[in-house]
Order: C-alpha cells, then structure tokens, then sequence
C-alpha cells in the first residue's frame, strides 16, 4: 500500500479504481528530414485518418447531442479540407524539409493566431478549432490521437491538474473523486469538486513515477489522504466509514424543509452556489431557498464557440423555471484568470488576475455582454432571475452597465420580445468595491460579497499560488472588517447584502457572519443541510447579540 498527502477541498470517502488523466498536450520538436516525399505522404495519412475520426465524432454526436452541437465536428473536418492548411503544411515540409508534426504545430499557431486578430466574433471563435484540429493530426502522426479521457467504470481521476474548462467537460457521473497534484484549494477546480459534493484532494504529493492507473484506491477527504492499493483492513474500514456518512447524510435531511433560523429567532437565506443546470437537482435534493451564485462562465468554457443567446436562453429559462418562484442569482460571465476561453482570443497576459476579465471583457465587447444579457432578461419572465455582475470598482462601472441593460430592454421591446425585470446585484470582491460600497448600494438592489476574491485582493495573494496557502487567510481581520463595513453600508442604503465566497460555508465564522448583519449565505448544494443544522444550533444572544459585532 502507499500513501500519499494532499489538501482535501472536500470530505468523504471514495473507494474505486484510479484512472490517471492526461492532457492532450503534445511535445513537438523539429527535426530535419530527407526525403520530403515520404513526409507528405505521411501527412496525407494523418489528415485522411483525422478527417476520418471526425465523421465518427459527428455521427455519435448526432445522436447524443443533436445538429446543432455535432456541427463542429463537420466544420473540423471541413477545415482540414480546405486549401489554406494543407498548403501551409506541404510548403513548410517540402521547403524547409522539416518533419510533419512540426509543420503542422507551426500551421495551427499561425493560423490560429491569425483568426484570433480578426474583428469578426465568429471567425475569432475559429483560432479554437484550429488549435484542436491541430492537436489532433499530431496526436494521429505520433501515434497517441485524441480519445475520450474519461470513459468506462466510475473512478478516482488522478492529474496532474486541470484547468476548469477541463474539469467541466469530464462525464461526471464517472467521476467518484479528483485528486490533482498542483492546484490550490480556492482555485475553481476545487470549487467544482465541492459543488458536485465529491471528496477531492488538490496538491498532492505523488512523485512522478508512480504508476497508478488502474489501481484500486481510497480518497479520504476529511484527512486528505489518497491509499494505492489498500490493505484488507483499511479497505473495509473505510467502507464503514462511508456507510456511516451515508447514515449521517440520511440524519441531516431532517433538516429539509426547515427554516434557517438560530435557536435565538435570527434568520437567514441559506442559497445554494452552481455552475451548471446538471447541478438543479441538488439544490432541490439539498433543499436550498435560493440560488445565491449561477457562475455562467462554465457555459461558455464547456465549448469552443459563444454559446448563442437562444443557448442560454434555455438554459436560463430553465433555472427560472424549476426554481418556482425562488430566487436564483445569476452571475454575468466571469472569464479571465484562471477560467480562461481560447475562442475569446484575449491577449495573452502578464497578470491575468488583474487584466482584462469579468465585467471588463463585457464592458470592452458589449456585443458578447448583450447576448447574455437579452438572453437573462427573456428568461426572466419566467421566473424569479436575479442579475449579478463580477469584479465592480466603480458606481460608474454600474452606470454603463445600465445603460447597456435600458438598450437591451429598448431592443426588445421594439422586437416585440417578453421579458421581466430582474433584481440587478453587483458582487463585491475587490476592496475598491468594499470602500465604495456606500455609493454602489444607492446604484442596485443587492450585494454579493465574492470573499475568494476579496481575500485575493485585499491580501495581494494570488489564490491559485500553493505555495502561498500559509498567507492566505480567508478569516482575515481585515477580510472581516471589509465585510462588516459591506454590511452596514448596504443596509444604511436598504439593500441586502450575501456572501457567495467560500467563507459563507465556513462555520468557524458563521456566527460572526450572523452578528454582522448578513442576509444570505451561499454555499455548495452539499453544504447546506449541514449549515442550516449549524445556524438552528447558534445562539446569537446569549453571548451579547448586538454587542460583537466588533470584528478584531
Ligand atoms: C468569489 O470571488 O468569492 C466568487 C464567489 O467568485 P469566484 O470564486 O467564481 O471568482
Ligand atoms: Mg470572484
């Protein structure tokens, strides 16, 4: 048996076979070759073999996924058809006598970056498929082509780490556990993991040699702990283990259906965090009150084009529709830093925390803004939506983004298109938002305080750094200061105010949350039960309700 340490983002116990996960990122050198004949040659069979695969891809996707979604797969294989790409390959091998794969890496980053430039948002959109196509003649000439990664028995997913746009597009009911290497415990990835409640480990300490795919294997997320081939004993254990958490999660759905509320008659919202409608039927099964945070930039990172607004349109529509009345909060996309999408063909950045992202792409390309946005507004008639934009500095942020909201309304109208009036909320995640709070909270109807963010910010630590973990401290005086200040500028200015930061789940500080004064609290589907179970058992008065509010 070995072990292996890393940081647990969620608890529980996951036993089941290891498959590793492996990026398709292909080492390509340059090489020189001789007979130029033979290397054409040997591209034509890559390209016939590619476009192959691809007619594959179209007819299974066909099936599973429709038209409109398979048609990708066409374009790809129309690409490779076309005279542009092809020339570009067969001139550098035959001029410059260098081997395919070379040729062909270098075509896709020319091509690519030349779609990336251009005006036009759909043929920018391209620069992805290049890329893909790209990797997946490469894959085909050295032999190790492009497969679905995840497929087969449900299983612990070893990696090396994965980017959100990867984790979102793994089949997650094959999914028991992750367990990454690198990452960090407040990156996006880790956020997934907790909201699809699935214990998870990021840095973990497994050397690169060992080999552990398709061995049986126990995830402890409660102490972090990942056993390659357990021992009997421990295996049956941990089986008990998990079947006494399956008894504890029956014990806590005693607190369906009610109120949360301390024992002292404090209340509160408890809303659930979601990226994705998959994630609809654990905010009912968790029975949340809300949706406090729909992060809607996982729609757009699960595909290589915009999604249309027709797209979200349903989408949304859905949400409004089986939320039934319930409020459900949905955040304007928030691509950038670590979430980032290729077919935006932004800038590669120095500091992409602090560049171009969330409400700054929307405000720089209001086209892209306003598909989501006519899109949210239509949906809202069928339901309780609420709007809520990322990454705000300014009260004159939130005028241009009305502006942009009254010509979408305008447009509408003039199309004769239904559409409702959703409550507008900002998020405060960046202390020029918590030192503004007082004039942003005359300019909408709620705020939401993104305290992953807001740690990053204020502390001038960047959450995704391993190796800074000991410096970022969520519970902060200074963190908690800001987010009394939010507080009680929002409700000077009668308007409530939540938490959808990982800091609402953590019951450490629920209690100083309470004192302070905040409306609602938004957490993972799977930590809601156990929240309302926390908040019923707190007893804000006794200890001097009103009178520690004073954060030190
Ligand atoms: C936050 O920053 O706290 C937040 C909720 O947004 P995200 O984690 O998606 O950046
Ligand atoms: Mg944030």
């Amino acid at each position: 048996m070995q072990t292996y340490k890393g940081k647990s983002v969620f608890g529980g116990i996951a036993i089941g076979r290891i498959r590793v996960y492996q990026k398709n990122r292909q080492q390509v050198r340059r090489t020189r070759i001789e007979d130029t004949e033979a290397e054409l040659a040997r591209y034509e069979r890559a390209r016939i073999e590619t476009v192959n695969q691809l007619k594959v891809l179209y007819e299974k996707a066909l099936v599973e996924v429709g038209e409109e979604n398979a048609a990708i797969f066409e374009i790809h294989g129309m690409m490779l058809e076309d005279g542009d790409y092809n020339e570009s390959v067969q001139n550098m091998i035959q001029s410059n006598c260098i081997n395919a794969e070379f040729a062909v890496a270098a075509t896709g980053d020319n091509l690519s970056q030349m779609f990336a430039a251009m005006q036009d948002e759909y043929m920018r959109a391209r620069a992805a498929d290049i890329k893909d196509i790209t990797e997946r003649i490469i894959g085909n000439l050295q032999g190790t082509a492009k497969e679905d990664k995840v497929v087969g028995e449900p299983a612990i997913i070893v990696a090396e780490d994965l980017a959100p746009s990867e984790t979102v597009q793994l089949d997650k009911k094959l999914i028991l556990s992750f367990v990454t290497i690198q990452g960090s415990p407040n990156s996006h990835t880790a956020i997934l993991a907790r909201t699809m409640g699935i214990p998870a480990l990021v840095g973990t300490s497994i050397p690169p040699e060992a080999d552990l795919d398709g061995k049986m294997a126990i995830v402890d997320g409660t102490t972090g702990v990942l056993y390659v081939e357990p021992e009997e004993g421990l295996l049956r254990e941990m089986e008990g283990r998990k079947e006494e958490e399956v008894r504890k999660r029956e014990l806590l759905l005693e607190m369906k259906g009610q109120e949360s509320i301390t024992a002292d008659g404090h209340r509160i919202r408890l809303y659930a965090n979601i990226g994705n409608i998959d994630d609809l039927a654990a905010v009912l099964e968790n029975d949340a009150e809300g949706i406090g945070l729909f992060r809607s930039e996982f729609l757009y990172l699960q595909r290589d084009t915009y999604p249309t607004e027709d797209e979200q349109f349903a989408i949304y529509k859905k949400v409004a529709e089986t939320m039934a009345g319930k409020t459900a909060i949905i955040r304007t996309l928030d691509i950038g830093a670590d979430k980032q999408c290729e077919y935006f063909g932004l800038e590669k950045e120095e500091n992409p925390a602090l560049g171009c992202r969330a409400i700054r792409i929307c405000l720089k390309r209001p086209e892209i803004f306003k598909t989501q946005l006519r899109a949210l507004y239509r949906a809202s008639a069928f339901g309780r939506l609420a709007i809520m934009y990322p990454m705000i500095i300014s009260p004159e942020e939130v005028r241009r983004i009305k502006k942009i909201t009254e010509e979408v309304k305008r447009e509408l109208r003039t199309q004769e298109i239904e559409y409702g009036e959703p409550e507008q909320g900002i998020m405060i995640e960046t202390p020029a938002a918590v030192m503004m709070s007082r004039e942003l909270a005359r300019e909408v109807d709620f705020f939401s305080i993104g305290t992953n963010d807001l740690t990053q910010y204020t502390l001038a630590i960047d959450r995704q750094n391993q190796n800074l973990e000991e410096f970022y401290d969520p519970h902060h005086p200074a963190i908690l200061r800001m987010i009394e200040m939010t507080v009680q500028n929002a409700h000077a200015e009668g308007i409530w105010v939540g938490i959808c930061g990982e800091l609402g789940g953590d019951r450490e500080v629920t209690d100083s949350l309470l004192r302070m004064g905040v409306d609602e609290l938004s957490v993972s589907p799977g930590n809601i039960l156990p929240l309302r179970k926390a908040i019923r058992e707190t007893q804000l008065r006794e200890e001097g309700f009103g009178k520690e509010t004073q954060v030190n």
